[in-house]
């Protein structure tokens, strides 16, 4: 039976990562108002994450499971109000974390996991006219002696500034759909590579989103992921069938970003209403509590139903079991809550909330992006409903 209850090792972590994370509050506005710079390797002020690591060697196999671990100190950590370190934990260096690194390690070979497992790579799927619908990559691999040549635009590429290169979807052969896409290691500085700019957005400030070019870009034969040069006739390749895979491992992990803003949010609005005196009695009935105690209680499931999904969806991942709806469904839960949450939160809070002075406004605008990324709510549903009522991907679209 799964049972999300930490162990007393794992609280210990837990409530360490939670204070590192808060060690650098107020070096946060300032990386928001500045956006275009990358925060340093340590922060003035900031614990590292040095003192965390060491209590890992404490845990024993009864401890939660790793990755629903993963996910618990993530939704934690990304509640935190200090600056936040790219999407993840925010380790030291943030080395070998990006989401390439997971496309890596589910699909790539063991000599290109050995080659490439200590660099820090970004994922590039996405391309100005493709965004949801990813079997129409338009971006181009042709073979010519023994280098592949890359031709194409990419955007809204996380961490692609400061990774060490990226793991890029270009197809081999435009009629072959799905069939013909393979993914390819590229690295910075490849000639015909250009890292043409870094986006400006809403939230999620300190995290870099970049837009790449590939202008005759040439790379050596081995950068395809996994191997296979071959396009098979009729549905998927081994490629794409396993860097879709990846989803299932990095879906829980995007939902639990969106989960921590909407805790994040929550648990300010709730410190600041304990203040005036208002707390939620759990004794109480709705008929008894008032208007606000009742919506802090709405708000509350709420964000623990999403958090459970996460942990529900890591933990079968744990237990090398399927999690293909479950990945699906928290990060479908977890891409609302990070929207709803955050605007109760500010809802109760009145003007106070959407002041410089305080976080709870940038919860709102960094959670929005997890009901974007790593395929929409709406696409979510659709998995969602292919999985329940049996149908592929070509009979519900
Ligand atoms: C900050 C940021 C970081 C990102 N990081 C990465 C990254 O690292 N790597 C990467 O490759 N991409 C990344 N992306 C891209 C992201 O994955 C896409 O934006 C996302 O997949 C949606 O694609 P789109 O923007 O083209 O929207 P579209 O696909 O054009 O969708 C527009 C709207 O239509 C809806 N829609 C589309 N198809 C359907 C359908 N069949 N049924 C119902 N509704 C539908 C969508 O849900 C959405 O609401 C990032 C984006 C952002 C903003």
């Amino acid at each position: 039976m799964a049972d999300f209850r930490l162990s007393e090792v794992d609280q210990k972590i837990l409530d360490t990562v939670i204070a590192v994370g808060n060690s650098t509050e107020r070096h946060t506005r300032y990386y928001e108002d500045h956006e275009d710079e990358i925060p340093p390797a340590r922060l003035e002020g900031e614990r590292g994450f040095e003192e965390v690591l060491p209590m890992f060697g404490e845990r024993k196999p009864d401890d939660t499971p790793m990755m629903t671990f993963m996910m618990a100190l993530s939704i934690a950590r990304g509640s935190a109000r200090g600056v936040t370190r790219g999407l993840g934990l925010g380790m030291p260096t943030g080395r070998a974390a990006g989401l390439g690194n997971a496309a890596l390690q589910s699909a790539g070979t063991a000599d290109q996991k050995a080659k490439w497992g200590s660099l820090f790579l970004a994922m590039s799927i996405t391309e100005p006219g493709v965004g949801s619908d990813t079997k129409a990559i338009q971006t181009t691999a042709r073979l010519d002696g023994d280098e592949w040549v890359l031709n194409g635009d990419k955007i809204f590429v996380t961490d692609g500034v400061r990774s060490d290169g990226a793991i890029v979807w270009a197809t081999i052969d435009k009629s072959a759909g799905r069939a013909g896409i393979k993914s390819f290691l590229v690295l910075k500085g490849a000639p015909g590579f250009e890292l043409v700019r870094k986006e400006k957005k809403m939230g999620i400030r300190s995290s870099d989103t970049a837009a790449y070019a590939f202008r005759d870009c040439r790379i050596p034969r081995d950068s395809l992921l996994g191997g296979d040069e071959t396009v098979p006739k009729g549905g998927g390749s081994a490629s794409y069938r396993g860097v879709m895979k990846t989803f299932n491992m990095t879906r829980p992990a995007v939902a639990s970003g969106g989960v921590s803003k909407a805790r994040g949010a929550l648990d300010f609005a709730i410190e600041e209403l304990a203040k005036e005196g208002v707390s939620v009695d759990w004794s109480k009935s709705p008929g008894q509590r008032s208007a606000v105690e009742q919506k802090l209680v709405e708000l509350e499931a709420d964000t623990e139903a999403a958090a459970l999904t996460v942990l529900h969806a890591s933990w079968l991942s744990d237990m090398r079991q399927p999690n293909n709806l479950e990945s699906s469904i928290c990060k479908a839960k977890g891409g609302e809550v990070c929207r709803t949450i955050p605007q109760g939160a500010m809802e109760v809070l009145g003007g106070m909330s959407i002041s410089h002075d305080h976080v709870v406004e940038k919860f709102l605008r960094d959670g929005r992006i997890s009901d974007i990324y790593e395929g929409t709510g709406q696409i979510q549903r659709l998995i969602i409903a292919r999985e329940i009522l049996g149908y592929s991907s070509e009979e519900l679209t």
